[in-house]
């Protein structure tokens, strides 16, 4: 049995690039379904997420003249990750796999038959993960360098160099719909799904027209989110610092008790010094004990499952 196929390309404010990205990618479907890869019944499905320009016009001409293109509009704009979600859940009960990827087309889509062959051989999630940054300009290689360093040190995991080009299968795009979180950190959240994961190499390519929607402040507010939802370090750094602080403190004071019997002179606020090392530390230690506490009601609410049954035997005879 041929799989059925989903494209989900979120846009916004895309109008110079979609009505190329569209024929790109419907070359590729073509090609697919000719190389019986996929069903016929596979689709493109553009998710317009608020776009300002003509973009929902293009995307909803494209939808009524060719059946291989579908569209959802969001009701205003409500950024990538959402939009990406969206698509997904949308599309998740019409298709075998969803494969995420950007409306610029910097993704390669010649990766997309790799990762629809590794789906086709048994594979659940397929990241796409870019293998050399030559063509980003310095600052966005180094900010995306940066950002998934300190992202990992943070202990947010995620795959390095794949942003959000990948495969998922129905019942990985079912599992992934339990998560219930509303602030969406995608590529580290899909990690925690399980099932059979696997990795194609490509090579991103630059913006074909139009400028990037992803300005530093929203680059930032993503690593902002991806440390804040997927980690509980920085509470606990806080607890270490205190901790650290307060050591500092009693080993001054042991010092000035010390210099004190060996009549040494030290500093006349010494002790002061001491002290105030001391009472801060406490005071962040503090601080952390009650971070680790909102922590855990933190990851009570978000309400993640807590396992996910990947199969179920039961032979009754
Ligand atoms: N995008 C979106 N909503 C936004 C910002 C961006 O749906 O608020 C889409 C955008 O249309 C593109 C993808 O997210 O398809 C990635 O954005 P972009 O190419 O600007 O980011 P970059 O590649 O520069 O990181
Ligand atoms: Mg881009």
């Amino acid at each position: 049995m041929k799989k059925t196929i989903y494209l989900v390309v979120p846009c916004y404010n895309e109008q110079e690039v979609l009505r190329d990205s569209a024929d790109i990618l419907k070359k590729k479907m073509g090609s697919l379904m000719e190389r019986e890869l996929i069903s016929e019944k596979s689709k493109i499905c553009f998710v317009d997420d608020g776009s300002k320009d003509s973009t929902w016009g293009i995307i909803e001409g494209l939808a009524a003249d060719d059946r291989i293109f579908a569209a959802v509009k969001l009701s205003r704009n409500r950024g990538h990750q959402n939009a990406l979600l969206g698509g997904l859940m949308t599309v998740k009960d019409d298709c075998d796999a969803a494969i995420s990827l950007d409306a610029d087309l910097q993704d390669d889509v010649d990766a997309i038959d790799e990762m629809v062959i590794k789906f086709n051989d048994g594979a659940d999630i397929v990241y796409g993960v870019r293998n050399d940054r030559t063509k980003d300009s310095f600052m966005k290689k180094a900010t995306a360098q940066g950002f998934y360093r300190f992202m990992n040190f943070m202990g947010a995991s995620t795959i390095y160099n794949h942003a959000d080009f990948r495969l998922m299968s129905k019942r990985a795009l079912d599992a992934f719909s339990e998560f219930k979180e509303v602030n969406l950190f995608l590529r580290g959240m899909v990690t925690m799904v399980g099932f059979n994961q696997d990795v194609v190499y490509y090579e991103r390519q630059k913006r074909m027209a139009g400028e990037s929607k992803y300005n530093l402040s929203k680059m930032l507010s993503l690593a902002f989110d991806g440390i804040t939802s997927f980690s509980v370090k920085p509470l606990r750094l806080i607890f270490s610092c205190g901790i650290l602080f307060a050591a500092i403190g009693v080993i001054m004071a042991l010092t000035g008790l010390f210099a004190g019997l060996f009549s040494i002179a030290l500093s006349a606020n010494h002790m002061l010094y001491a002290l105030i090392w001391f009472m801060g530390g406490m005071n962040l230690a503090a601080m952390g004990t009650v971070g680790e506490y909102i922590g855990k009601i933190y990851s009570e609410v978000k309400a993640r499952p807590r396992y996910i049954i990947e199969k179920y035997v039961d032979n009754k005879d």
